[in-house]
């Protein structure tokens, strides 16, 4: 169980064949399309759905797998399809994961399957943390969350920023303050069902890259949800707030499990950028060999060739952080280096430095519409942006290395 190869079995070959498949015929055509439409690729993800990629059992079987490679070897896929389709198709699954990390085994079983809905009526859903004062600093939080022991509701009042398909989902996660004074300690996360009143999209944003996913302000006006909709059940709230306030080691246990759940899921984040670095790299190698100056393809210069060949060597050891991180996280290894956050900084780095790369390796037409590199260059810059900028990870691992409070 769980032995580490980097040869991938015959399963997460058929896995990745299969995905590779989909992202070429059917991702790959709509790309520039829905780029430019900025709109949620409605026509795409009922494919996706038809075919068994958009739905829960896809992702609990890909999840399932004991060695950790499936999650990134799908994600790489999906996202040399496209990164604006392929984040459309995976966005739910940051709501998901909300769940599953938070939510009672009742939760997880009443609420993730609502987010994919069924093959003829798809949905989407929103996971809302970020807030226009509260990014990095996830503790400045203002969204308040007040039980009303009268009606046994909670009660949600604030402003969410960013949230990927907010406003657009049927089920939205948000993150609100319980007991402000206890910082990212003293938060909790809620389902907010279908229809909720008090619940409205803010500004839908126009964004450079993966523009084929929405991303909006999520407004919550004495948004009102029963008692089973906070994530883990009030009990389990109640003690750990009790332990925070002491500022108790079980407390500071919460926070290094909270910690452990980024690590775990940010190789996957990282899978994403290694998808779109590879995609940029192929358009790069294939070009080079093809385009003639000066009497020769242009890879005969050594100038050309040698970023090519960084291109290559950067990608595949991006890819190989990821594995390794991915591993860990589904083998239960510590992250004594905060791995995690390394396998998402280098790969998130890694996409936008080739992206970059690619479009001048490709020149006039590299900064075109009619070729793909230039997509890819504004899809990659999210990478060092969300999911934790480049240096939030940076500072979380050398906090993780030196056991200092490094600021
Ligand atoms: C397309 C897109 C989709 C998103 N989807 C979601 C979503 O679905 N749900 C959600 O909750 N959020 C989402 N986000 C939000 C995303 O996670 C935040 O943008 C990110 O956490 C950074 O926060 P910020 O934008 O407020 O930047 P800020 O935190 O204001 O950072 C600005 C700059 O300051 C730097 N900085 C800040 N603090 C430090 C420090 N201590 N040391 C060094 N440098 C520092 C940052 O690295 C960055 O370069 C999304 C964002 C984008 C762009």
């Amino acid at each position: 169980m769980g032995d580490f190869s980097l040869e991938l079995n015959d399963d997460q070959i058929q896995l990745r064949d299969w995905i590779h498949g989909f992202a070429a015929d059917v991702i790959r055509p709509a790309a520039a399309e829905w780029d430019e439409r900025e709109e949620t690729p409605w026509p795409v993800l009922q494919e996706a759905a038809k075919i068994g990629l958009y739905s829960m059992d896809f992702y609990a079987q890909a999840f399932f797998d004991p060695t950790g490679l499936s999650v990134p070897v799908a994600m790489e896929e999906l996202f040399w399809g496209d990164a604006g389709i392929a984040l459309s198709i995976v966005g739910t699954t940051l709501a998901a994961v909300g769940v599953l990390a938070n939510g009672t085994e009742d939760q997880i079983g009443e609420w993730v399957p609502r987010m994919f809905g069924t093959v003829d009526d798809i949905k989407v859903a929103a996971f809302c943390s970020s807030e226009p004062d509260a990014g990095s600093d996830v503790s400045a939080m203002r969204t308040r969350a007040r039980y009303d022991e009268a009606t046994g509701e909670w009660v949600i009042n604030g402003t969410k920023t960013w949230a990927t398909n907010g406003g657009i989902a049927d089920v939205h996660v948000v993150v609100a303050a319980v007991d402000p004074a206890l910082g990212a300690r003293g938060q909790a996360s809620f389902i907010i069902p279908p229809g909720t009143s008090g619940l409205s999209q803010g500004q839908k944003f126009k964004k450079h890259g993966i523009r084929a996913s929405h991303t909006a302000e999520v407004v919550l006006e004495d948004v009102r949800v029963p008692g089973r909709c906070l994530l883990g059940g009030k009990e389990r709230l109640d003690e750990r707030l009790a332990r925070a306030r002491e500022g108790s080691s079980a407390g500071e246990r919460g926070k290094n499990a909270a910690m452990a759940t980024f690590e775990a899921s940010r190789p996957a984040v990282g899978a994403q950028a290694v998808g779109i670095a590879r995609a940029a790299y192929e358009v790069a190698l294939e070009y080079t060999k093809t385009r003639v100056q000066f009497g020769r393809p242009i890879i005969d210069n050594q100038g050309v060739a040698f970023t090519l060949a960084d291109m290559r060597t950067r990608i595949d050891a991006a890819r190989l952080l990821v594995w390794r991180a991915s591993w860990m996280a589904t083998t239960g290894k510590p992250f004594d280096a905060a791995e995690g956050s390394m396998s998402k900084l280098y790969a998130g780095e890694t996409a936008k430095w080739v992206t970059a790369n690619a479009i001048q390796l490709l020149g006039g037409n590299g900064f075109t519409r009619e070729y793909p590199v230039e997509r890819m260059h504004r899809d990659a810059a999210v990478y060092t942006i969300f999911e934790g900028t480049s240096e939030i990870q940076r500072l979380v691992i050398a906090r993780t290395i030196s056991g200092m409070p490094i600021r």
